[in-house]
């Protein structure tokens, strides 16, 4: 008999969206465990290892109950990097159930799958990401860490429609992150570059997950 499909799987809650354009919205996340990358100022460093094996009827069910405490029509895949396992049936299974999808991804990764959302945010020092998101991204977030510059903020301008913004999230809200994402702001205003935008982190304001 064929085994199930599994997932690493860091945790499964419920709570509002705390960044991007879908800032505030009830969302219920997975976050999957493993990440391809190693960002110094990952604020989930948790989820690089460990994880518990889930077939997708199980994640289904601990959803299913989550969202009994707090409905959403959201589910975000998180991480990690969810992308670097095989989610395609975990997706079509949640869409089933009538959710929506958003996913969170580095854009390293690519696989073709019935997503609602895609928030892409790219990592220094290379800021590489695959091109096929390029026309399904709704938003590209960009972590103000020391490495961000204008000239990445230009490249990526370049390479998304313009009606996709691009958010300057300054890293943990700390001072000097802030201060650095409005500088950024200005001079990208002053250069023309359209839809950039400074993004805090609403669930830190709230001290929630
Ligand atoms: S890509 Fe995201 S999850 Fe992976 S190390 Fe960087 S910040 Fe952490």
């Amino acid at each position: 008999m064929p085994q199930p499909h599994t997932l690493k799987i860091t945790e499964i809650f419920s709570s509002i969206q705390g960044e991007g354009l879908r800032q505030g919205e009830p969302t219920l996340f997975i976050r999957l465990t493993g990440c391809n990358l190693r960002c110094d100022f990952c604020d989930t460093k948790y989820a690089w290892k460990g994880g518990q094996k889930l077939c997708v009827e199980e994640i289904l069910k601990r959803v299913e109950k989550e969202n009994k405490k707090f409905p959403s029509e959201w589910v975000c895949l998180t991480g990690g990097e969810p992308l670097i396992q095989d989610v395609k049936e975990l997706i079509e299974k949640l869409k089933l159930n009538g959710m929506k999808i958003q996913i969170e991804t580095n854009a390293t990764q690519y696989q073709d799958l019935p997503v609602d959302w895609y928030t892409l945010s790219p990592k220094p020092p290379e800021y590489f990401f695959r091109t096929e998101f390029t026309d399904k991204a709704k938003e590209v977030k960009l972590v103000v860490s020391q490495e961000l510059d204008l000239e990445i903020i230009q490249k990526m301008r370049n390479a998304f429609p313009e009606k996709v913004p691009i958010l300057l999230q300054p890293e943990s809200n700390q001072k000097w992150s802030l201060d650095k994402g409005m500088e950024l702001l200005k001079t990208s205003l002053i250069r023309g570059l359209k839809n950039i935008k400074v993004s805090l982190q609403l669930h830190k304001i709230y001290e929630i997950e």
